[in-house]
């Protein structure tokens, strides 16, 4: 298959074996990045591509359904399973298209939503001005405390009272802390609004059971299937009973025309694989690796967002070491380690600039690293950070991260045989 793609197109070929390397030689500490295992990508790279299955199994509104119907309903039927959910849409093609489906299926355009703010750790799928849904709704937002920058209960019972919104939006793609749902569940009860839960990023710890599971507490819980669960990229929304109807009707015709079957495959695999006994070890390793990586980090000077982390990922204060969240992203890079910046609550950098950097762990835990090479990783980002300006120095961190990683590997055999297919076509 692969001696295909060199053949018909040896650019992109050369491409993926090239970002294949890049992710096998670099520590990848984005939080919302994993690597999905060798089964999901089998599951990705098939002939399913080409199916047409609009509808839903044994409801399609094309020939020939028969086998991907059986994709689709091992997908619905574990991903049931996983989070305890009533009911399970297993097609929108993203976080994104799985927050405006969800949003569509019960508001109308003008109802108010309530959810965290962008620079206070929400996603930009929870009412930015720029993205649809901050276009289509009113949004209220929520903002952490600025003392203990988690989230104070109080106020957002406040909040809800005073804007009464139709929906409240929980979930965040920077927050460290425990959500606590069931409250959230009461406030939406309180107004008569609906509890949307978006776990995109703690989708994996949950299925684990090492992070609050909001299903039990939500109308909806979307996510995405390609972060902590390790899945294909893809989105996903479980609901309750008497909202499923309205709930695919809005995501086919309303959302989206035909499934990705191939991805809805792939996400089947992932979900067996989490529903694994193994996967609540490396979930709890995850957890840990997280935890012990901000602390390392707090004793070499760094404040970390709310002191803490309750989940696989955390956000790095900068401005005690005198550098941008920009300037960090660009010199860790040069040292082999990858972060994202990101606005910590309050922060008065501009997003493209921002004083904080998000650290996750799920990756560097898929690849077997444990507590001691957090100490390492922890290390290396001090020195890195402490010598922005010295690109010697970062070089020589970025060998040390290279002999980590080849200790680690996660897509060795994938690149041997790439690579020893392109020497025999150039040879
Ligand atoms: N929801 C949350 C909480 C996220 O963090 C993200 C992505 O980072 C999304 C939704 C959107 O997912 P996608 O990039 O698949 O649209």
């Amino acid at each position: 298959m692969l001696d295909a793609l060199l053949k018909t197109d040896p650019d992109i070929y050369k491409a993926i074996l090239e970002e294949t390397k890049r992710q096998e030689d670099g520590l990848e500490l984005i939080a919302s990045e994993n690597y999905a295992s060798e089964a999901v990508i089998a599951a990705l790279g098939t002939v399913l591509t080409n199916k047409y299955a609009e509808g839903y199994p044994g409801k399609r509104y094309y020939g020939g359904c028969e086998f991907v119907d059986i994709a689709e309903e091992l997908a619905i039927a574990r991903a049931k399973q996983l989070f305890g959910a009533d009911h399970a849409n297993v097609q929108p093609h993203s976080g994104t298209q799985a927050n405006l489906t969800a949003y569509f299926s019960v508001l109308k355009p003008g109802d108010k939503i309530v959810s965290l703010a962008l620079d206070h750790g929400g996603h930009l799928s929870h009412g930015h001005p720029l993205n649809l849904a901050g276009r289509m709704f009113q949004i209220a937002s929520m903002k952490v405390d600025p003392k203990t920058e988690t989230i104070n209960y109080d106020e957002a019972a406040a909040l809800v009272e005073k804007e009464k919104p139709q929906m409240i939006v929980t979930g965040a793609s920077n927050y460290s802390r425990a959500f606590d749902w069931k409250k959230f569940q009461e406030m939406a009860k309180s107004v008569g609004a609906y509890h949307l839960s978006d776990m995109a990023h703690y989708a994996g710890l949950i299925a684990a059971g090492v992070y609050p599971n909001p299903a039990p507490y939500a109308n909806f819980v979307t996510s995405t299937t390609h972060k902590t669960l390790r899945g294909p990229r893809g989105g996903l929304i479980l609901c309750q009973n008497e909202l499923a109807a309205n709930l695919d009707k809005m995501n086919f015709p309303g959302n989206q025309g035909g499934p990705l079957m191939h991805a809805i495959a792939a996400k089947a695999v992932c979900f067996k694989e989490a529903l694994a006994p193994e996967f609540k070890d490396y979930q709890t390793k995850v957890l840990n690796n997280a935890r012990a990586l901000a602390k390392l980090l707090t004793n070499k000077g760094f404040r970390v967002v709310s002191g803490g982390t309750d989940c696989h990922l955390f956000s790095a204060d900068l401005r005690a070491k005198n550098i941008t969240g920009k300037e960090a992203e660009i010199c860790l890079g040069k040292a082999g380690i990858t972060v994202n910046k990101n606005m910590i609550p309050y922060d008065p950098q501009k997003a493209m600039v921002t004083s904080g950097i998000r650290i996750g762990t799920p990756a560097i835990t898929t690849r077997g690293m444990g507590p001691k090479e957090m100490e390492m990783i922890a290390s290396w980002i001090d020195e890195a950070i402490a010598a922005k300006n010295n690109d010697a120095k970062l070089r020589s961190i970025k060998e040390e991260v290279l002999k980590l990683c080849r200790q680690f590997p996660v897509y060795e055999q994938r690149i041997a045989s790439m690579e020893a297919l392109l020497s025999t076509s150039v040879a």
